[in-house]
């Protein structure tokens, strides 16, 4: 059952109960106020119309009470119920969660870095159940397993295109990347730029500051395309102080449509996409079906040779379609 539908549920019980609670105090009270009223006054007709009329106006304000209080508690229930944040909340992560669960599988992949290139690791692998820091994850968000790849460096790293494509959101529209999230970037690389069978969308978080780059921008692959930084990781999550590194989640796709949802339009919903580990993009051969059917990608040569963008987002193989999305330092660097 969703939480809105057990909302809803004990919304009605409160409300049927309330109903039964006031209508027994109105009565019983009206019962005894009768009863005052009849030893206190003599029987006689004229008295019995003025009591029954008294017990009318009781009975009639406690009503008009009741009914306002009525009215009062459905309509917070129905601003309860429809407001967006709650609603969208348990949507996304229900929905996330169900579809992604069995994908976030470790792949155990790891990137073999071009000769004389630098460049900053994997400090928590997708689905790792530790943090950077090796805190363990927070069990509610994909089963307390990593939905990303997390990357480490200091606050300022270049971040680099880890293909070339198209920025289809950035953020947050408002505040200043104190959530979770941190300021992000959302790319979309078509199967032209990654030479891949299938669309990739890729997520670029706790960036430094807003990228340069606006919605619609393309880039090509090895570009610096943001700086790195720790915007949303100051929480509790991250166990006090702050972790600047570049998370990175992957979505794959058949299809090229997407949508731009959430809070902070912080959510790239690609139709029928699957959660997986960036690392999978350098595999040779990969296709949708070997990712969907072999998600920790048993039986394959783990170590992938990556390539590598310096500083200024030169890559060491120009013709290389797929890149480290961190930048990397060099010899004379
Ligand atoms: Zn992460």
């Amino acid at each position: 059952m969703t939480r809105q539908a057990t909302i809803a549920r004990l919304g009605c019980c409160i409300s049927v109960k309330t109903t039964i609670l006031l209508r027994r105090t109105i009565l019983l009270r009206a019962y005894s106020f009768r009863e005052d009223q009849g030893q206190a006054i003599l029987p006689s007709i004229r008295n019995r119309w003025a009591a029954y009329l008294e017990n009318v106006g009781f009975l009639y304000s406690n009503v008009n009470k009741f009914i306002r209080i009525t009215i009062t508690s459905m309509l917070f229930l129905v601003t309860l119920l429809s407001s967006g944040t709650y609603a969208q909340r348990g949507e996304f992560r229900e929905r996330g969660g169900e579809s992604n669960r069995n994908w976030i599988q470790e792949t155990g992949l790891q990137p073999v870095f071009p000769a004389g290139y630098r460049c900053p690791k994997i400090t928590s692998a997708f689905a790792a159940t530790t943090d950077g820091r090796g805190n363990r994850r927070d069990p509610a968000i994909h089963g307390g397993k990593h939905g990303g790849v997390d990357i480490g460096f200091d606050v300022g790293h270049p971040l680099i295109a880890v293909a070339g494509g198209q920025v289809v959101a950035e953020g947050p529209e408002s505040g200043d990347g104190a959530q979770m999230e941190g300021i992000f970037l959302w790319l979309r690389h078509a199967p032209e730029d990654t030479g891949l069978p299938f669309w990739t969308f890729s997520k670029y978080q706790h960036l430094k500051e807003r990228p340069m780059l606006k919605i619609g921008d393309r880039v090509r692959s090895g570009q610096v395309v943001a700086l790195g930084g720790d915007t949303g990781t100051y929480s509790r999550k991250f166990g006090g102080g702050s972790l600047p590194h570049l998370h990175m989640s992957t979505f794959i796709s058949e299809y090229e449509d997407y949508e731009v949802k959430g809070q902070n339009r912080n959510l790239v919903r690609a139709r029928d996409s699957l959660h997986v580990d960036m690392m999978i993009l350098f595999i040779p051969g990969i296709t949708l079906d070997k990712a969907r059917s072999n998600p920790q990608q048993d039986g394959i040569d783990k170590r992938l040779p990556v390539a590598a963008s310096n500083w200024e987002g030169r890559l060491n193989d120009p013709a290389a379609r797929l890149a480290w999305p961190v930048a990397c330092k060099t010899a004379e660097q």
